[in-house]
Formats: structure tokens, sequence, C-alpha cells
């Protein structure tokens, strides 16, 4: 146990995908950050990991964070341009479903508004553009080349290598059992130090609210299943070949893209929220009822919409997302401690936001005005978030 206490510009709770891209612009703007995770950095148990998550300009379900899709796209390019290797993979995005759903009705009024180029196609066409489709005859899609998917673990770990070289420090398996606000900043007390600094970011993903006691009902941390499949010829399923998707039933949305490494042609559901998680007690080890539903509920829709893609079943992985009540992000300072700023709720679909929500908690510990609209990430848009 380290005894005499050291400070710093700002202590960031949580290397996951959020942490470390605060990390990274915090040590950019030339403060001295320290970075503490429990697990590994980067690791797999969190909500940042794996070979892709997915990127979609179109996001007919929230068309207001297009701009934010954009800035997000600017920062990984600039991010990708830095380390020098592959993070983002612009394979295009399908929406597909009923001519009249939502989904495609969504997208093409997304790609209208923020002048985004599209095709829309038929069923027919979409099988002849990307030949692992085999959607119902009635179903229409919406092609968006833009968008496609980012390797998170790699993402992590290139937030975390240019932030080093900025002079950030990064502790693993160190865990932050407690924290106080004190006159000119905040003490953070880990199982192995006590530190110092002016500021706090809390970008604890699924472990928040252990962190912050009244976001605890605000927050809902919760076990999700993604499946990975063997296609019939892995080529015509690779990114160079095939691009991430979403499709609307009627009844049920699934969500997916190539296979872009070890895990296999993805396919996952959309509204995938059976079973509330505890986060300080939480086992990734897939249950019998998460086995029976890969089976069931991801393998029989995969091989009815790409029968060549999911042929057997490659991987289940079970870990967690954590939704806020109207799924928008908190991204703000406590209200009763203005020296703590939170990152959290990110409603299962934050990764692609990352290299943006990492600018946007180094605006708000350097007090600077941001790029995007921040207001949609307010904190005090929920009841009692005091300490
Ligand atoms: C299966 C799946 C598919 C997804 N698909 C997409 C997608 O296609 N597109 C998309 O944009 N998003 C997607 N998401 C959502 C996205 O991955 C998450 O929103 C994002 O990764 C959240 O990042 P985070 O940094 O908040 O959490 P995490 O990455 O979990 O990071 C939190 C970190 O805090 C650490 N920590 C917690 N408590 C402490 C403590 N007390 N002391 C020290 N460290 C602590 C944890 O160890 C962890 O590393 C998906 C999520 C899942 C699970």
């Amino acid at each position: 146990m380290q005894t005499s206490s050291q400070r710093f510009d700002a202590i960031v709770v949580g290397v996951g995908g959020i942490g470390s891209a605060a990390v990274y612009h915090l040590a950019q703007r030339g403060l001295d950050v320290l970075g503490l995770d429990q697990y590994n950095i980067p690791n797999s148990i969190g909500s940042s990991h794996g070979d892709s998550r997915l990127i979609r300009l179109t996001n007919h379900e929230d068309p207001e964070y297009v701009p934010h899709v954009r800035r997000s796209l600017t920062l990984w390019e600039s991010l990708e341009n830095q380390y020098g290797e592959q993070l983002l993979h612009r394979t295009g995005t399908v929406d597909a479903g009923p001519p009249d759903s939502d989904t495609v009705q969504g997208a093409i009024k997304a790609c209208k508004e923020y002048d985004l180029s599209y095709e829309h196609l038929s069923s027919q066409e979409l099988s002849e553009k990307f030949p692992g489709f085999e959607l119902p005859e009635d179903f229409e899609a919406v092609y968006q080349p833009d968008g496609g998917f980012i390797n998170p673990t790699k993402c992590v770990q290139a937030h975390v290598e240019l932030a080093q070289e900025h002079g950030a420090v990064t502790h693993a398996h160190e865990t932050v059992e407690d924290w106080n606000s004190t006159a000119d900043g905040v003490t953070v007390e880990t199982d192995r130090a006590t530190y110092e600094a002016d500021n706090l970011v809390i970008t604890a993903g699924a472990w928040t609210q252990l962190l912050v006691d009244e976001l605890e009902e605000t927050l809902t941390p919760w076990r999700v299943i993604v499946g990975g499949f063997q296609p019939a010829d892995r080529e015509q399923f690779t990114p160079k070949n095939f691009p991430v998707f979403s499709i609307n039933d009627g009844s049920q949305g699934y969500y997916g893209g190539p296979d872009a490494g070890t895990s296999g042609f993805k396919f996952g559901l959309v509204d995938n929220l059976e079973e509330v998680a505890n986060p300080g007690d939480f086992d990734p080890r897939p249950t019998e009822k998460e086995r029976e539903r890969l089976r069931t509920e991801l393998l029989e829709n995969a091989q009815r919409y790409f029968p060549e893609g999911a042929r057997t079943i490659k991987r289940l992985k079970t870990c967690m997302v954590t939704h806020t009540p109207d799924q928008d992000f908190i991204v703000d300072h406590l209200p009763s401690d203005p020296n703590v700023i939170v990152g959290a709720g990110f409603s299962g679909k934050g990764f692609k936001f990352s290299s943006l929500m990492g600018e946007l908690l180094a605006d708000l510990v350097t007090h600077q005005e941001s790029a995007v609209d921040v207001e949609l990430f307010d904190i005090s848009r929920f009841q009692r978030v005091t300490r």
C-alpha cells in the first residue's frame, strides 16, 4: 500500500471505451492524467471488446445523433492516422425491413436531412450487391457507403498508447473504492493508494452506479448476448465484401456485420434486455438459458436472413450494457460535486461515439465549448442526482 498521496490534474476511473478516450483527450491538452482500471487495459469483462462495434450514419433510431456520428468519424480518422493502424472499416451500412418500417423510412429521412449519399434498394437488388443477404422479397434496404465498424479492442489500445506518449499514466488492476470532494478538488481511494486531483472523471461503465450512489436508479446494467457464426464461404462475409446491417422485420430488430477477426459472422438482437445484471458480481460465462437463446433466437434468425453466413455456431459472448431511462447518455458534471464529471449510460450504442465522448469529457474538465450539441447528455434531466 502506497501511503503518500500523489496529485494529478485529472483522474479517470475506468479505462474502457469511453475512459481511454478521455485519458487521451485530456493528456493531449497537456493535463497531467492518471487512468485507473480494475481489470486489464483493454479488458473483455466490461462493454468494450471484441472485433467490431457498428458505426452507422443513418442512425434511424436517433437522427439527432447524426452530427455526433460525423464528429466521431472525424476523430476516429485522426486517431487512426496518429496510431498508424486501421481502426475504422468503412464497409458501408444496410438498414432493411418492410418498406414502411421505421428502419427503412428513418434511414432515408436521416440521409435526406443530413445530405448523406445512399441507395434505396429492393431485396433482390441488395442480394445482387451483397450475395450474403437473403431477405424476404417484400423487404427494402437503404445502403449508405460511409459507415461501417470500428475495432473496440484496438481503439482502447490506441487511445491509451497515444495518451501515454503525451505523458498520461495508466494503472491496470487497481480498483477505485471511494472518492471525496475537497476544497480544491477530489481525493480518490483505491485498493493500493490514495490520490488527489483537481478533477475526477468517472467512466466506469456498468460499475458507475457503485461509485455514484444516486445514479443507481438512473443507470440499469443489463446482461446481453451476441452471436458469432461460421460462414460457409468466409470470403463472402469479410469486411472487404460485406457491410454492417440493421434489420427490423416488424416485430424484432437484428444487427450484425462481417467476420472481422476471430469472432465470426456477427449477429445480435436489438431488443436484447432479458436480465438485469449485478455489476458487483458479474459472471461473463454464458448461462444455460443464454446458450439456449443462442441456438434459437440468434442462430435461427441468422440462418433465416443469412443462410450462407450462419452455417454453424462459432461463439457466444455475454456482456453488460448500461441503459438510462431515455437511452440518451449522461456526460456532465455532478451537480453536487462540480469537480466530478460522469460519462455513463451509453445504452448499448456508445462505442462508436467514444472518440467524441472523450473529447466532450475533456471539454468539461477544461471548461471549453464543444463541437456538438451536449444538451442531450445533461444530467439534470433525471431527478435527484446529488451524492
Ligand atoms: C455485445 C455488445 C454489442 C455492442 N454493439 C455496439 C455497436 O455496434 N455500436 C456501438 O456504438 N456500441 C455498441 N455497444 C455498446 C458499447 O460497446 C458501449 O456503449 C461502450 O463500450 C461503453 O463503454 P464504457 O467505457 O462506458 O464501458 P466499459 O468499456 O465497460 O468501461 C468501463 C471500465 O471501468 C472499469 N471500472 C469500473 N469500476 C471501476 C473501479 N471501481 N475502479 C477501476 N476501474 C473500474 C471497468 O473495469 C471497465 O474497464 C455494444 C455493447 C455490447 C456489450
